[in-house]
């Protein structure tokens, strides 16, 4: 191994956090080496979730609002243009408790890149109902994001699957726009905190569809309706809908760094002091360690946020 073959930085993952990692260490001269994550994939595909959003119109800068895979799209022609360098492949392997770090790759070789440093973003994936229609009407009333897709369904009837915090906190948030608010849980009580239920049961605009599982979601082109099957009666029935959200909780995408890398009890990777983890030369940023605020422009701040980090502690490290 010669020093020409270790990079200065190596990225992992290429959703807003990566991608503004991507641009900021481009631009410090690093040569960023992106492991973009592969095409065919739904959960690693290259520009992250924004790649399954339509209209995004919550991200500065973009009055009109902007497609997320153009907004991808043009992140990465941005890193490309200060000679950042795509593998499009998915990370596979890492060991990054030595001084250099070792990543494998998902090509045929299964071809190892070096590094000084490393940056993860792989984010998360929403957990879905893996049921028909879901992915093929994602951003076509299907969503899995309130923030993000809320505004678009004023005065409109939507639905949110999911008893926990997240499913509650969203249905109070869509009240500001649709008319009215089903909330679908599969049993007869909630998992969310007390003063979460209190909110969502006293809302006059949420009406709460006990013991009740999503089983088809119908539409063409858009959504129109929902299959719900209630599981104390027995019964089937089609509930007509212009939105709904699944809320059923996240997954960040941590298996390569398990036993490596210091977790919460969820996965997410924990960082302190800004972007830096419990390893040395290792930062990680976006929705892989945000289990909170998970916007692109968060995780943009966050991935610019890792590359000064990794900047600075190369220049502490190496000179
Ligand atoms: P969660 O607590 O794991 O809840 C997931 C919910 O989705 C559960 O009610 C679960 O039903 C339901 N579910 C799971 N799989 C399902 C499926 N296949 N079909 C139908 N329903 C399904 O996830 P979360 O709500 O995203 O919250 C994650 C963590 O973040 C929690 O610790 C939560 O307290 C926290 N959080 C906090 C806040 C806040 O404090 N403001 C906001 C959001 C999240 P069962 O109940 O039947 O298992």
């Amino acid at each position: 191994m010669s020093e020409d073959d270790i990079n200065e930085v190596i990225i992992i993952g290429s959703g807003p956090s990566g991608l503004t990692a991507a641009i900021y260490c481009a631009r410090a001269n690093l040569k960023p080496i992106i492991i973009e994550g592969e095409p065919s994939s739904t959960s690693d595909q290259p520009g992250g979730q924004l790649m399954l959003t339509t209209e995004v119109e919550n991200f500065p800068g973009f009055p009109e609002g902007i497609l997320g895979p153009e907004l991808m799209t043009r992140m990465r022609d941005q890193a490309l243009k200060f000679g950042a360098k795509f593998i499009t492949n998915k990370a596979v392997k890492v060991d990054l408790k030595d001084k250099i770090k070792r990543v494998w790759i998902s090509d045929d070789t299964n071809t190892e890149y070096l590094a000084h440093s490393v940056i993860i973003s792989t984010g998360a994936k929403s957990l879905m109902l893996n049921i028909d229609n879901e992915a093929t009407l994602l951003g076509y009333g299907v969503s899995t994001c309130a923030t993000c897709d809320g505004f678009f369904f004023r005065n409109k009837t939507i639905a949110v699957v999911g008893g926990g915090d997240s499913a509650l906190e969203e249905a109070i948030f869509l009240t500001k726009f649709a008319d009215k608010v089903h909330i679908i849980h599969r049993r007869d009580s909630f998992r969310a905190s007390k003063i979460m239920q209190q909110r969502a049961m006293s809302h006059e605009k949420i009406d709460i569809i006990w013991n009740t599982e999503v089983k088809k979601i119908n539409g063409n082109s858009k959504l129109e309706s929902i299959t719900l099957f209630n599981n104390v009666l027995n019964k089937e029935y089609e509930l007509d809908l212009d939105g709904l959200f699944i809320a059923i909780g996240h997954s960040p995408n941590t298996e390569i760094f398990k036993d490596q890398i210091l977790m919460d009890e969820n996965g997410y990777i924990q960082t302190n002091n800004g972007t830096k983890t419990n390893l040395d030369g290792v930062f990680a940023c976006g929705d892989v360690q945000d289990h909170i605020y998970k916007q692109a422009i968060t995780a943009a701040g966050s991935g610019c946020a890792a590359a000064i980090d990794a900047e600075r502690w190369l220049n502490n490290n190496l000179n």
